[in-house]
């Protein structure tokens, strides 16, 4: 294993971030704008949120990237400025960071689907070894494959990110079939495991799709299938509509009380996705990393 990972667990689980989106938003993102563009546009607000990551005790946080491979930044006419976009936003989050957290690269999914041709391998491969070069050009000391539904382009997207030498985290939302245990292609935990391990992540894991609860079978289930370690940031719990807005069904303290069971069920790092805030992960230190009188 990678010895910045060995070392990050020692103390386990390890505490990563929350959402981006939602506290980007909270900013003034709005919707339709790119918000991966902010590392440019709005360094200051952006560095903000990173750094109430880091205040509230995250060991690990990531960039505000998720969006910003040149596929998807294309659709904003930004697809020239794609190495900016990542050098900077890992530049934001290091600084924000300091000796106090480390910094993994997010890379999300391109949105355009290799099944029905929209897109080609090689375009996503070459797309992803932009954005992660990129990343690390800016200091990132990991890589986050993250919110991928479809398995082949994870594995694209794993194996371009290992390219760089920096450890990667590989994450798949699994919220679709009668048990919300498939991903949106139909595949198991266990075989995004032994995919995403071929493809040569070092941490296996979930986010996005559902709330915490969901997420604990789902943990156990890829506990079991390797001995890589297992990341995990589940959502908020479900979206709700409020006043026309989109809230999440669960508060910091609920999603910190089953982030006990999560970390039973197996999982070395622990973090939310969609809907979690500087306030779940200043509850979940408390919680997860409280000692025992
Ligand atoms: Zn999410």
């Amino acid at each position: 294993m990678n010895s910045l990972l060995d070392s990050l667990l020692v103390h386990s689980p390890v505490i990563t971030d929350g959402a981006w989106g939602t506290q980007l938003q909270q900013q003034g993102l709005t919707s339709g704008q790119c918000p991966d563009a902010w590392n440019l546009t709005h360094p200051f607000e952006v560095e903000q949120i990173a750094r109430s990551y880091v205040e509230a005790g995250s060991r690990i946080i990531l960039t505000n990237t998720f969006g910003a491979n040149r596929i998807t930044l294309s659709r904003h006419g930004l697809a020239e400025q794609a190495h900016q976009i990542n050098r900077t936003g890992a530049i934001l989050s290091r600084k924000a960071a300091g000796e106090r957290a480390c910094v993994f690269g997010s890379i999300g999914p391109s949105g355009k689907l290799l099944l029905t041709d929209e897109v080609t391998e090689e375009e996503l491969r070459s797309a992803f070894t932009e954005q992660a070069a990129a990343l690390r050009d800016g200091g990132a000391q990991g890589i986050v494959i993250e919110t991928m539904s479809d398995l082949s382009e994870a594995r694209i997207a794993v194996e371009a990110a290992c390219g760089t030498g920096l450890p990667v985290v590989a994450c798949m939302v699994f919220d679709s079939g009668p048990d919300h245990d498939r991903t949106m292609m139909g595949n198991t935990p266990e075989e995004a495991v032994r995919a995403l391990t071929s493809a040569g992540a070092e941490v296996i894991g979930a986010n996005c799709g559902q709330g915490i609860e969901g997420y604990i079978p789902i943990c156990s289930r890829l506990r079991r299938a390797t001995p890589l370690p297992v990341w995990m940031k589940p959502n908020a719990g479900l979206p709700v509509l409020v006043e026309g807005r989109v809230t999440y069904s669960i508060t910091a303290e609920e999603f910190a009380g089953h982030a006990r069971a999560l970390k039973g069920a197996g999982a070395s790092f622990i973090g939310g996705c969609c809907g979690t805030g500087p306030e779940f992960i200043r509850m979940l230190v408390q919680t997860l990393t409280a000692k025992t009188p």
